[in-house]
């Protein structure tokens, strides 16, 4: 039976910046928990709670057409670690993570952070679909394959996200984002964090 699409909404901790998602079903969501040292270093620079049991940033990726900023767009701010890394978007009235976009603008999904939601709500779990796999996680645990963080999972994530991606790419949803500027220039000045602190160590990942 086909699970209803809903309307998921996000917002900061302190409830200012707010987003909406449209339409959110399991086929046209992904969902995965990252591990690399960039996601992780932000989370501990931002809130480390958010950070989930293992350790891992958990987020749900979208079409960028399918989301729209609410309330608090003053407060939207983006920071990349990296020169080659990805845009981390967060909120900047308390440091709240909000998501992940590649510096690409071309490359039409956003991933959104989920600690803000209720995943423990069954009915917020049928629209999200479950996780998908764990990436980046090194070294691999005994219980990889039970978190998902086995090549198994990691293939089948992918088979999901690379078609939805091509999609949304070809039906030109990536000019409709509340992230960049129809050129594809972010929608606000982006803090470039590696000008000025030491690099990250590199690894595999989003940086
Ligand atoms: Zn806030
Ligand atoms: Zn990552």
């Amino acid at each position: 039976m086909a699970v209803p699409s809903k309307t998921v909404r996000m917002a900061c901790r302190c409830g200012r910046l707010q987003l909406r998602v449209d339409a959110v079903t399991p086929s046209v969501a992904n969902r995965v928990a990252c591990h690399c040292r960039g996601c992780t270093q932000f989370a501990h620079d931002m809130r480390p709670e958010i950070l989930d049991a293992w350790g891992g940033t958990e987020r749900f990726q979208v079409s960028p057409a399918r989301i729209a900023i609410t309330a608090g767009r003053d407060v939207l701010a983006c920071r990349q670690q990296t020169r080659k890394g990805a845009l981390r978007w967060y909120a900047s009235c308390c440091e709240t993570p909000l998501g992940l976009t590649l510096r690409d603008a071309k490359v039409p999904f956003v991933g959104l952070d989920i600690h803000a939601l209720d995943v423990g709500d069954p009915s917020l779990q049928a629209v999200l679909g479950p996780l998908r796999a764990r990436v980046n996680l090194s070294p691999r645990p005994d219980n990889a394959k039970a978190i998902k963080a086995n090549p198994a999972a990691l293939f089948s994530m992918l088979r999901h996200l690379i078609p939805l991606t091509w999609r949304w790419w070809r039906r030109g949803e990536q000019r409709h984002s509340p992230f960049f500027e129809a050129d594809g220039t972010p929608v606000v000045s982006v803090d470039r964090r590696y000008e000025r602190m030491p690099a990250l160590a590199k690894t595999a990942g989003c940086r």
